[in-house]
């Protein structure tokens, strides 16, 4: 062996120009290790999925004929942290020198930085060929100031990528068709069900319990759902073009239960393309091309406006969150702009609260280690941004709960977006809502033991004293932000009496929020 190459559980990408060539004086090294289960509490799924689909990688490499070294959690030689396997693996393999691929988590990156500079470790770093905008992005895209609007940034990558582009001009004359888009689904909606998969993880299921690694949520491991390799990927993107893709933007904002929608409760018209794009199984511009091509070919039934919005999602908002992180680590993770310190509620644990939105994408993310964007955001975000939630508490649950969760992009979604630590450099005002929100674009409210339509007395629903707090306890941060001004203007109309019982209502459910 001249040459020892990492990859990392996140770096799955067979068309990575390491694999163009086989020489047999590479040695390839992957490791699943308790340093990476033990983080963070994470959803049995995710645990699952990671290690599934990097066993398939494994295989897949051994079968092309590249030379792998795969460590499994139960080897005897595990030492479970990365850097003391990796010395293990130099140790055997004398003189070799070490490769790896740049990881995406400041976690990761530091741990292999500080580690080769403290051993005096020569290591390589090679790009991981995924993303479409570099790390520094942000340096590029906005040379001269620090206001950093999403908006801003997609237009410049869509042109330099020439994508739904017509003579330098955005295809059919605007950026963006938001306008058109989120709307409520319609009752009874029937939705083609979600393209699930049946593998079979058991035997890792197995080694889950034997090593005790903690996890929530549930699984069904001879029967698991989400994609394991490329070719699974693949389809999934393709059933997404299909089905999801003509009413991807239509509905991407709306809200619903197994009881109001047929089949697809869960994931609507949403892609579910996360898990495969992060671990790099799919690359960004093969998903956006995929799309597009397929609302080339049908345009009498897919509008723009869709394909538009779902362009937005992955040139946009996945290239620019990862932006902001590397701009921003390792400081951005202890932002806490608000000065938020509640812990976070016990029914982000189980689901069992009695506001039916909050039951339903929590019990929904427990069965699925999947919530899509706007539950994430308007639904257990704004809630834990009304309450006062810490925002490392609030990580911690993000980070482990879903089957996307990887540091870079979960903590701008949840630090910043969704909380407004960040102090505002994502959103431009926080993400706040009360349940008229709530009823306008789902149909969580129909049935909740809560009215909605009351703000203060018996059964009023939390959200909308919770809102008026927050109005109140952050006005000296929000009253001139030209976006909240209206809000203000409300408040300020409310009679003291009116205020007074507001705030003493959400005081009331602040005392005794687990009770909800
Ligand atoms: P679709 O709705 O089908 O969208 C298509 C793709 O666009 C997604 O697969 C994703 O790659 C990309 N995308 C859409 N919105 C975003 C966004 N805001 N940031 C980055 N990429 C985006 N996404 C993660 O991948 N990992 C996370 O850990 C994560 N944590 C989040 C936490 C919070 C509080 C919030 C509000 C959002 C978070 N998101 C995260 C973003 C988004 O919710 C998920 O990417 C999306 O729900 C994944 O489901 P999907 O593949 O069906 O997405
Ligand atoms: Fe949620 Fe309130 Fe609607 Fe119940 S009434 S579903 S708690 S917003």
């Amino acid at each position: 062996t001249h040459t020892i190459r990492l990859i990392l559980g996140d770096q799955l990408n067979a068309k990575h120009s390491w694999f163009r060539r086989k020489d047999p004086g590479v040695l390839y090294v992957m490791m699943e290790m308790k340093q990476e289960t033990d983080y963070v509490v994470h959803h049995r799924q995710k645990v699952l999925a990671f290690f599934g689909a990097m066993r398939a990688f494994a295989k897949a490499l051994d079968s092309a004929g590249h030379r792998m070294r795969y460590i499994q959690l139960d080897d005897s030689d595990n030492r479970q942290s990365l850097t003391q396997n990796l010395e293990s693996i130099i140790e055997q393999n004398n003189g070799a020198t070490l490769e790896c691929q740049q990881p995406d988590e400041y976690r990761l990156d530091h741990q292999l930085r500080s580690w080769a500079g403290a051993k005096d470790i020569t290591l390589t770093w090679y790009d991981t060929e995924h993303f479409i905008t570099g790390r520094n992005s942000l340096k590029t895209y906005f040379p001269d100031n620090k206001n950093y609007l999403m908006e801003t940034f997609y237009r410049k990558v869509r042109q330099q990528y020439d994508i739904l582009m017509e003579n330098g001009s955005p295809v059919g004359g605007r950026w963006n068709y938001d306008k058109e888009n989120q709307k409520k689904l319609p009752v009874g909606q029937n939705i083609e069900p979600p393209l699930v998969f049946s593998n079979d993880v058991s035997d890792i299921d197995t080694l889950l319990n034997k090593y005790h690694v903690k996890t929530m949520g549930k699984a069904s491991p001879e029967q698991f759902i989400w994609p394991l390799n490329r070719q699974q990927s693949k389809q999934l993107l393709e059933h997404f073009c299909q089905f999801g893709l003509p009413n991807f933007g239509r509905y991407q904002d709306t809200m619903a239960t197994a009881d109001t929608v047929n089949n697809a409760h869960w994931s609507l018209y949403h892609s579910r393309l996360s898990f495969s794009l992060n671990t790099k199984m799919l690359h960004p511009l093969e998903v956006v091309k995929a799309a597009i091509e397929t609302w080339s070919n049908n345009q009498e039934r897919i509008s723009l406006a869709q394909i538009e919005g779902f362009c937005r999602q992955i040139i946009g908002w996945r290239e620019f969150v990862r932006g902001i992180y590397w701009a921003h680590m390792p400081d951005y993770k202890d932002l806490n702009a608000l000065n938020h310190n509640h812990p976070l509620p016990s029914f982000y644990w189980t689901g069992d609260t009695k506001m039916n939105c909050l039951h339903h994408s929590i019990k929904q993310s427990l069965d699925y280690a999947y919530a899509h964007h706007i539950q994430r955001l308007m639904v257990t975000g704004n809630f834990a941004l009304l309450a006062g939630v810490s925002p490392d508490a609030l990580d911690d649950w993000y980070l482990g709960i879903y089957i996307d969760a990887i540091e870079w992009v979960e903590m701008p979604n949840t630090r910043g977006m969704s909380q407004y630590a960040d102090g505002g450099l994502i959103a431009t005002k926080p993400y706040i809502a009360s349940a008229n929100y709530m009823q306008k674009m789902g149909h969580y409210c129909k049935g909740c033991y809560y009215d909605p339509k009351k703000k203060t007395g018996d059964k009023a629903c939390p959200f909308n004293s919770l809102y008026w707090h927050f109005i109140e306890r952050h006005k000296e941060q929000f009253k001139e932000n030209h976006r909240m001004r209206m809000m203000y203007q409300v408040w300020n109309k409310k009679t003291e009496e009116e205020q007074q019982a507001l705030i003493k209502q959400a005081e009331v459910y602040l005392d005794n929020i687990n009770q909800l």
